[in-house]
């Protein structure tokens, strides 16, 4: 659930030629001009549409060989060919996964498929870091309907208040928690759509179920001490980490949202913590 700067465009034009063009100098398949400067227009035209699925960002008035070759290119990319300095430049961008927020940066996944949007097939801002689990279930998922689509991760709508919650649930059995995508008075309509659409497609509640794990194990020996205390210890040492982590990921990130519901749980901090460590096959 995060945004990422948006990386710059200013080499889409070099990148274009680099892409029709082997390392021998040999043309991959020519361009026009005038084919160049229609390219980059449907580069604006994404720009503007906020990167959006549209029709007329499909480059159908092109040559389709053309069209063919640039999106051949993006395979490049991947081999570690003519682009590859350009692709790692966008890898660096991201130090993990900005829609997971956990997994380590694999892959670029094209946020309009390349399949359909072939002229963007190596735009700068059409390419977003990723890692492979995230990637592979997008997959190219990008509907007509906001509720079909991913919220775009340099373009997307972010508002500074808290839209990511988590519901958490005490047992014997350990702990179960439930993160959920709330509409509030920030948040558009359509991006809370895009949002919804993108937590359910990724599975992120199943997902964050072994990160959630390894997190409140990695702080076992802080909760152990601070309860010792008193429950209100613990839940100050969870106000201050959640304190902490808003300013390192902000409101919106999924261990942000876990530290605020744990702190707010009087279950967790009374002593439920206490089913949450040392068994096997932990159910979180
Ligand atoms: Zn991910």
């Amino acid at each position: 659930m995060w945004r990422l700067e948006t990386p710059t465009s200013d080499d889409s034009s070099t990148n274009i030629t680099t892409a029709l063009t082997y390392v021998n100098g040999a043309v991959v398949h020519p361009i026009s001009e005038s084919q160049k400067a229609r390219i980059l227009e449907l580069y604006e035209e994404y720009d503007s549409k906020s990167g959006n699925p549209h029709n007329d960002l499909k480059g159908n008035d092109v040559c389709p060989n053309l069209l063919n070759a640039i999106q051949n290119a993006y395979n490049q990319v991947q081999k570690g060919g003519r682009l590859e300095d350009f692709r790692n430049r966008i890898k660096l961008s991201a130090d993990s996964c900005p829609y997971c927020g956990f997994g380590p940066i694999t892959d670029l996944d094209h946020h309009l498929p390349n399949s359909l949007y072939k002229a963007h097939a190596i735009y700068s801002k059409n390419l977003i870091p990723s890692c492979h689990a995230c990637n592979n279930m997008k997959r190219a998922k990008a509907g007509d309907a906001a509720t079909e689509q991913f919220s775009h991760v340099y373009f997307g709508q972010r508002p500074t208040e808290p839209f990511l919650t988590a519901d958490i649930t005490v047992s014997e059995k350990g702990i179960v928690v439930r993160y959920s995508i709330n509409k509030t008075a920030e948040l558009e309509q359509e991006e809370f759509e895009r949002l919804n659409y993108q937590f359910n497609s990724l599975e992120l509640n199943q997902r964050y179920v072994s990160q959630i794990n390894l997190f409140l194990g990695s702080q076992r020996t802080a909760i152990e001490d601070y309860a010792s205390i008193s429950t209100e210890a613990l839940k100050q040492f969870f106000r201050r980490s959640y304190d902490n982590q808003i300013k390192d990921f902000g409101l919106n990130h999924w261990q942000t949202v876990l530290l605020k519901a744990l702190a707010d749980s009087d279950e967790f901090c009374s002593g439920g913590y206490i089913h949450c460590f040392g068994r096997k096959n932990l159910r979180i």
